[in-house]
């Protein structure tokens, strides 16, 4: 089967490029390995959720996908508070005082998919999704790149899309340097709801023991991610419900009051990448695939839409190209994307070290350089605005 691009990896980044090239006139594949796509819907409240910004709010309400969102499940964010570790020091962030209705928005990743896989369902002929579906192998040849499927099935396009995530496969048969570290740490999410409104305020708390984000959702409940040592994570995950609402109530201050579990806790492991190469001829990675970054700033999946955003304008405005594989065009957005993540690779890992550090004057400084930052207007909006695309 021929096409001219396949996209390898149908989570949320690899689905929105998909659905943002549906009228481009390409002959797209995308395969995913994960049996039930789109998940399947219930009333239970997701435990992964995503702080969406409104830059991809607005790309993804452009692609047809957020409109599809029940709006009670979706939860604005006006403000956010940010606390040190020494019970004092904190910056505030407000969507109020720059002029923006909102700085974020809080959704679930199962909405999220299943909304991207709806436009993907009800897109036109020219797209093949392979699902389930796993590649075998690869092969780069000059003039096009050779899919092998563990079903049998032999595909070739003219470029390869990995979007298969942070352990990314392709970019493992693509032979493409990393530089990784383990954080060390788990990221344990669980929802609970709160005896006091959130207020849409999103809280987070730089603790010795990891960073605590209380993420407001709909009416009084919220979503938790607690980045903390793989031992506390274990601790955490196996107390009963009771217990761990007592801990989490502790650790952020009472803010809420009583906390009530409404999910049970789920962990993921935390790892740092950085790909030395966006691109190789007739590859592209995108998402995770491409960039690793801890959680701590909710930006991972972001920075993913923004890779796609880039690559869809590229190959939709690639005009008499007729070979999307172009290394020209590649090249552009190689050059498009390579800063924006560089920044946010640096800026989060600094952050993770700078606070998972217990030297006491460097406790002092970063506790001082919140409160610093928290007085100078001009800082803080370049940071605001940073996280508003
Ligand atoms: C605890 C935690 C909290 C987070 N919170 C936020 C947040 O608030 N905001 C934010 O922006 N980001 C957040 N992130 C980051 C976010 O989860 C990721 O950046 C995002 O999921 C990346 O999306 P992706 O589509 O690139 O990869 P994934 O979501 O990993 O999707 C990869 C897809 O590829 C498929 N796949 C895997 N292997 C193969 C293969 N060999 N062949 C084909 N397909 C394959 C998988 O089945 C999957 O569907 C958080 C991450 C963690 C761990």
């Amino acid at each position: 089967m021929k096409f001219d691009m396949i996209v390898i990896g149908g989570g949320l980044v690899g689905a929105s490029l998909v659905a943002a090239l549906k009228d481009s006139g390409l002959k797209m594949a995308l395969i995913e390995p994960h049996e039930s796509m789109p998940l399947p819907q219930d009333d239970k409240w997701d435990s992964r959720v995503y702080a969406i910004s409104p830059g991809s709010a607005a790309f993804l309400q452009e692609l047809g996908v957020w409109q599809l969102m029940g709006a009670e499940r979706v939860a604005p964010v006006y403000e956010m508070a940010v606390f040190g570790d020494d019970n004092t020091a904190h910056i505030n962030f407000s969507a109020y005082e720059i002029g923006i209705p909102e700085l974020a928005f809080i959704a679930e990743n199962r909405q999220l998919q299943t909304a991207v896989w709806e436009v993907l369902k009800s897109s036109n002929e020219n797209l093949h999704i392979f699902c389930p579906a796993k590649c075998t192998a690869i092969t780069w040849q000059e003039s096009h790149v050779e899919v092998q499927l563990d079903d049998g099935s032999q595909l070739e396009a003219a470029l390869v899309v990995g979007a298969d995530g942070v352990n990314s496969w392709v970019r493992k048969q693509a032979e493409i340097d990393v530089s990784c570290h383990a954080y060390n740490q788990i990221g344990v999410v669980a929802n609970f709801s709160t005896e006091r409104p959130h207020r849409q305020i999103a809280r987070q708390w730089f603790r010795r023991d990891g960073v605590l984000a209380l993420l407001p959702l709909p009416d009084k409940r919220v979503s938790m991610v607690w980045s903390t040592t793989e031992d506390h994570a274990d601790f955490l995950r196996n107390l009963p419900a009771d217990e761990l609402c007592h801990r989490v109530e502790e650790a952020s201050s009472h803010t809420l009051g009583k906390l009530q579990l409404i999910t049970p806790p789920m962990g993921f492991p935390l790892n740092f990448v950085h790909v030395d190469k966006l691109i190789k001829p007739r590859l592209v990675l995108i998402g995770d695939a491409a960039h690793g970054i801890h959680p701590l700033a909710g930006q991972g999946v972001n920075l993913g839409l923004r890779d796609t955003r880039e690559l869809a304008a590229i190959l939709n405005a690639r005009g008499m190209r007729t070979d999307c594989g172009d290394f020209m065009l590649l090249r552009r957005y190689e050059l498009a994307r390579k800063e924006d993540i560089l920044a946010l690779e640096l800026a989060t890992d600094g952050l993770q070290k700078l606070f998972n550090n217990s030297n006491p004057t460097l406790a002092r400084l970063r506790n001082l350089g919140l409160e610093i930052t928290n007085r100078l207007p001009l800082i803080k909006n370049r940071l605001m605005q940073q996280a508003l695309n």
